[in-house]
């Protein structure tokens, strides 16, 4: 599944995208406004990754995030963005994208971004002998399913979009020790990929939001200051 759509208003960027992604091989949909990507998302279920600029005539690329959230936590978000100034007011990371990229970006940036998002989700890498065994990992309150790629707390469901749930993953395989922020991204979203250790944080500021009984005193997520993160379970 190699599907991709692309909601950006202005022509020649859309463009450039749907060359390029079309060039490593993905299929791309395109759209103008937040209403026809909404649209044309309903009608494509199988789309792996959306890439949505956030100012748009109409609903912007925030509003269509936070939409496709509520009923999609697995499919692939990249938020576009202007101005890396821009990237403050995107609280729009916090309603549930995987991702920023800065315009302008190369083609090089673009696919490997989408390539590492998609890796996260469908084909999951054959799995290791240990993995096989066991395929929950169970650290109280929460539990793990590596099968379905699923979390629970306490019992209950904790919706995860596929990033979150590798970097939970991450943290469950190393509870206690610290991990650098680099390690994380290189992990999660692979070498080679073009993106800023500060994904790393948007994405923990928003798992501490699903796991923290208070995301303001995190007990789970530790900061280790001036390095990473540390999942704090015995
Ligand atoms: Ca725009």
């Amino acid at each position: 599944m190699k599907k991709v759509l692309v909601l950006e208003d202005e022509s020649s960027i859309r463009s450039f995208i749907v060359i390029n992604l079309g060039r490593a091989g993905y299929e791309v949909i395109e759209a103008e406004t937040g209403e026809e990507a909404l649209e044309k998302l309903a009608a494509n279920p199988d789309t792996g990754v959306v890439l949505l600029d956030i100012m748009l005539p109409g609903i912007d690329g925030i509003e269509v995030c936070r939409r496709i959230r509520l009923t999609d936590p697995h499919i692939g978000i990249i938020m576009l963005s202007a101005r890396s100034q821009e990237m403050d007011k995107v609280t729009g990371l916090m309603t549930g994208a995987d991702d920023y990229m800065t315009k302008p970006f190369s083609p090089a940036e673009l696919t490997a971004r989408v390539d590492a998002l998609l890796r996260r989700m469908g084909d999951v890498p054959a799995a290791s002998i240990a993995e096989t065994k066991s395929t929950e990992l169970s650290q109280p309150p929460f539990r793990l399913n590596l099968t379905n790629r699923t979390l629970e707390k306490s019992g209950e469901r904790v919706k995860l979009t596929q990033v979150e749930y590798a970097i939970v993953k991450l943290f469950m395989e190393n509870k206690g020790k610290a991990l650098s922020r680099e390690e994380i991204l290189d992990t999660v979203w692979g070498h080679g990929y073009f993106g800023e250790p500060k994904i790393v944080d948007v994405n923990v500021r928003r798992l501490r939001i699903k796991l923290e009984d208070d995301a303001q005193e995190p007990k789970y997520i530790l900061t280790v200051w001036g390095f990473g993160y540390k999942w704090n379970l015995e």
